[in-house]
């Protein structure tokens, strides 16, 4: 059988060595002139770098048949040992519920994205949050609101690190930030089931700012709850406010690029000054321009001002 894909049905025999055709690229070796068939060089090449029995071997949903059951066949009857220990199989991406493809013009890369202003934080996020085995639905929506799930995570971190809470620990909530936890964990040890560990993650940021909210709060929770979410970031790693500097580092220029943290803190710090001396005109004035680049300007209660950006 010469092809590497074929139906099923029509399962013989596959390719281990495929002769030359003309114009194609071959070797002179001791069984003449050749090279190996498409699945022999995923045998030989993870062998070669990782031993005869992988621990994990993933790849998508349509390698499984042919490829990788051929890949099984030729590794264990060259070495008599299991090939892999796990397999995960990505299923594929959907596109506004169609499958994503040139000809549909439902094909988006990276850069097209990112110069719609969406963050990498929460491409990220929104592709990472659906089981691997389901198929995800890219949309648009979706991205919007894996933006605000990020915004929601990225605020309550910022809550729990500059609020103020009385001393003590508040009655219950050390074991429900233990019981988030062991939910988090439950999560991914179900086959990487992100839907259920970003829910454990969920319900504890629900509860815990409902009970900031009602003062309830306690400053000798604090620490538990971070170190919960930073367990929860080692795996997600979107609670850093770093999509700007990932552009630049990708060598994406986003459309918001182009101020640093330093201009920004000095128009905020010109913009304080106007305010000062009641000159609301220019205050509003940089607030927009400020606005205009991506940058949202908060205003506590304190007088201090918080910015971020979009
Ligand atoms: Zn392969």
């Amino acid at each position: 059988m010469d092809n590497d894909r074929y139906e099923k049905e029509s399962a013989r025999d596959f390719a281990l060595w495929k002769a030359p055709k003309p114009g194609e690229h071959f070797w002179e070796t001791a069984i003449g002139p050749g090279r190996p068939g498409w699945h022999i060089e995923c045998s030989a090449m993870a062998m070669k770098y990782l031993g005869e029995t992988l621990d994990i071997h993933t790849g998508g949903i349509d390698l499984a048949f042919p490829h990788h059951e051929n890949e099984i066949a030729q590794s264990e009857a060259a070495t008599g040992k299991p090939f892999a220990r796990y397999w995960m199989h990505a299923e594929h991406l959907l596109v506004e519920g169609e499958k994503m493809s040139k000809s549909l013009g439902n094909f988006f890369t990276l850069r097209d994205l990112f110069a719609k202003g969406y963050k990498p934080s929460a491409l990220r996020f929104a592709l990472a949050s659906v089981p691997y085995r389901k198929q995800l639905n890219f949309t648009f929506d979706g991205l919007t609101q894996a933006t605000n799930s990020v915004e929601r995570l990225r605020n309550f971190a910022d809550r729990l690190r500059k609020g103020k809470f009385a001393a003590g620990k508040q009655e219950g909530m050390a074991a429900r930030i233990a019981k988030a936890a062991e939910e988090f964990d439950a999560g991914l040890s179900d086959d990487l089931n992100a839907a259920r560990a970003l829910a454990a993650v969920f319900d504890l940021v629900r509860d815990a700012n409902i009970a900031m909210d009602k003062g309830e709060f306690r400053q000798g929770d604090v620490a538990a709850v971070q170190s919960f979410l930073a367990t929860f970031d080692k795996v997600f790693a979107v609670l850093e406010d770093n999509d700007a500097q990932k552009l630049q580092a990708l060598g994406y220029a986003s459309a918001q690029a182009g101020l640093s943290d330093a201009e920004i803190e000095k128009l905020v710090a010109e913009r304080n000054a106007a305010k000062k001396r009641r000159d609301f005109a220019t205050a509003d004035r940089i607030r927009k321009e400020l606005a205009d680049r991506g940058i949202i300007l908060e205003d506590a209660k304190d007088g201090s001002v918080r910015w971020k950006r979009k």
